[in-house]
C-alpha cells in the first residue's frame, strides 16, 4: 500500500484585516466608570491590544474579537454591541456569497476544517449543488477510526486514456500499446483565474504549490515565462496561440497539454503526440445542450481527457442554462449507455467554491475538476473584481509573496483534501476513483420532488 497522502500545514497570518462578520460598537457616552469595567475581563486581551492598522485605516477591535459576548452581556449600562458589518454583507455576489468568501478564508489561514459548532443552520434546500445530498450513513466508521486513522483512504485519480482489454502476443505477453496516464494524489487541479490583477507573482504562487501538492497548474502558453521552466512537470500549458508555434523542445518536456474544442482538434492532438507520445492531451469544451453527444464523438475518436467548463457560477454560457452537475450528470450517463466511459477522463470546472462541491461533482461522474477563484480567495481576494475593471487590487494580491500565497492555498487544499476524507469515510468510501458517478449515494431534490409530489393532487 502507498504511503498516505497527508498535506501538512501551518498556520499563515493575514496580510490585511480581514473583513468580519460583525463589530465591536462600545459607547462612552453614559459609561459609568466602573472600578472594574468589562474591558479589562476581555479573556483575548482584544481592548488592551487594540490598534490602528494605518495602512487600511482599521480598528484591530473586529478583526481580533472572538465573538464571546462578555464584554457584552456583562457591561451594567449595555454600552457595548455587537453589529452587522456592512462591509461584509456586500463581499461576493449572490453565489460567492460572504459565508463562502469567509470560510475559504479561515481554511487559507489556518488549514483547518471549518466547524460552525451549532449543527448547520442553513435551509434544507436551494439552487445548485445545495439540492444535492450525500449518504452518510456509515458515518460509524471515521468517528472510530478518525479521518487520518488506520484505514486507508485514497484521494489518487488518473488522468488519460485507459484501455479496456488488454490484448496478448502468442508468447502471453502484453501487445496493447498503453495509453500515457498521469496520476495526481487529489482531485484538483489549478485553472486558469477568470480575472486577477497582473499574474507574474500569483503564477508562481499556484506552481509552488501545486509543486508540492504533486498536482497540476493550468498556465497559458502566452502566459509561459523562462522562470516558470523549472515547474514544466507540474504545468499544464493551455494552448491559446497557433498549436505550431509551440516549440517542440517544451512539448517534449511536458507531461500535459490542454488545446481548446475545435473541428480540427484531434488532428491538432495526433501532432502533439507525434511530438511527444506520452503527453497526455486534455480537450477542454464549454458545457452546453450539446456536450453530451460531442463527448462521445470525441471518446470515440480516441480523445484522452475532456475538461468541461461552465463559468464561474457553474451555469453554461447559453440562454437558458444548466446547471454543471446536471450537465456533468448527463454526459457521464451517456458515456455509460455506449459503454465508453471507462475510456475517458473527464475533469469538470466552474462554481466550484467549497469542498462539498469537489465531492458531489466528483459523484455524478466527473473524475476530477479544476479551480480557480478559490485560489485566489485563498490569498485574501475579496471577489469584488475590481482587477476585472482595471482599479488596483484592495488587498495587493498582484504583491503577494510566492512563498506565503503557496502556503495559503496548501492550507485551503489541505482543509478541502480532509474534508474529502470526511464525506468519503462517512459513506464507508475508500478510494475517490470509486466515488465517481457513485449517484445511488446521493440524493437529488428534484429526483425527490417528483417521486414525493408527483402523484399529489392525481385523481383515481
Ligand atoms: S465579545 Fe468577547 S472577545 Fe470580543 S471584545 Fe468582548 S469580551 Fe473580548
Ligand atoms: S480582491 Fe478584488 S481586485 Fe483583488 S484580486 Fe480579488 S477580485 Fe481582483
Amino acid at each position: 500500500m502507498p504511503p498516505k497522502y497527508n498535506i501538512h500545514t501551518s498556520p499563515v497570518p493575514n496580510r490585511f484585516q480581514s473583513i468580519t462578520k460583525s463589530g465591536v460598537i462600545a459607547w462612552e457616552e453614559g459609561c459609568l466608570k466602573c472600578a472594574r469595567c468589562v474591558k479589562k475581563e476581555c479573556v483575548y486581551k482584544v481592548y488592551e491590544k487594540r490598534s490602528l492598522d494605518t495602512r487600511q485605516m482599521l480598528d484591530t477591535l473586529d478583526s481580533e474579537c472572538q465573538d464571546c459576548f462578555r464584554c457584552v452581556q456583562n457591561c451594567p449600562n449595555r454600552l457595548i454591541q455587537k453589529g452587522l458589518n456592512p462591509t461584509y454583507k456586500v463581499l461576493g455576489d449572490h453565489y460567492w456569497t460572504p459565508e463562502i468568501i469567509s470560510s475559504l478564508w479561515f481554511q487559507a489561514e489556518t488549514g483547518r476544517i471549518p466547524v460552525s459548532g451549532g449543527g448547520y443552520g442553513g435551509p434544507f434546500s436551494g439552487p445548485g449543488f445545495d439540492a444535492m445530498w450525500t449518504d452518510m450513513s456509515e458515518i460509524v466508521r471515521p468517528t472510530r477510526d478518525g479521518i487520518h486513522g488506520r484505514e486507508y483512504i485514497s484521494t489518487n485519480v488518473d488522468l488519460g486514456r485507459k484501455l479496456m482489454f488488454l490484448e496478448l502476443g502468442p508468447d502471453g505477453s502484453i501487445v496493447s500499446p498503453a495509453p500515457p496516464l498521469v496520476e495526481i494524489p487529489l482531485p484538483v487541479i489549478f485553472d486558469i483565474l477568470p480575472w486577477s490583477p497582473p499574474r507574474e507573482k500569483i503564477n508562481l504562487s499556484l506552481l509552488e504549490c501545486a509543486q508540492s501538492l504533486g498536482t497540476f497548474t493550468v498556465v497559458r502558453q502566452s502566459d509561459l515565462t523562462p522562470d516558470l521552466e523549472k515547474y514544466l512537470p507540474h504545468i499544464i500549458v493551455h494552448v491559446d496561440g497557433k498549436p505550431e508555434n509551440l516549440p517542440p523542445e517544451l512539448i517534449k518536456r511536458l507531461r500535459m497539454i490542454e488545446i481548446p474544442d475545435s473541428e480540427n482538434v484531434m488532428a491538432v492532438q495526433a501532432m502533439l503526440k507525434e511530438e511527444n507520445p506520452q503527453l497526455v492531451v486534455i480537450i477542454r469544451m464549454p458545457l452546453n445542450s450539446n456536450a453530451s453527444e460531442r463527448a462521445l464523438q470525441l471518446t470515440g475518436q480516441g480523445a484522452e481527457v475532456l475538461h468541461l467548463y461552465a463559468d464561474e457560477y457553474g451555469l453554461e454560457e447559453v440562454d437558458q442554462p444548466l446547471f454543471i452537475k446536471e450537465r456533468v450528470k448527463e454526459i457521464h450517463l451517456r458515456l455509460v449507455e455506449e459503454g465508453v466511459r471507462d475510456q475517458i477522463t473527464l475533469i469538470a470546472s466552474g462554481g466550484i467554491a467549497m469542498a462539498e462541491h469537489m465531492a458531489k461533482l466528483i459523484i455524478c461522474g466527473a473524475d476530477a475538476l479544476t479551480i480557480d477563484i478559490p485560489l485566489l480567495v485563498a490569498m485574501e481576494c475579496r471577489v469584488c473584481r475590481r482587477c476585472k475593471e482595471g482599479i488596483a487590487c484592495p488587498v495587493e494580491i498582484d504583491q503577494v509573496d510566492p512563498a506565503w500565497g503557496s502556503a495559503r492555498i496548501r492550507n485551503l487544499m489541505a482543509g478541502w483534501h480532509n474534508q474529502l476524507l470526511e464525506i468519503m469515510g462517512a459513506m464507508g468510501m475508500r478510494e475517490v476513483r470509486r466515488l465517481r458517478g457513485e449517484m445511488g449515494r446521493a440524493m437529488f431534490f428534484e429526483d425527490l420532488e417528483k417521486e414525493i409530489f408527483a402523484t399529489m393532487g392525481k385523481r383515481g
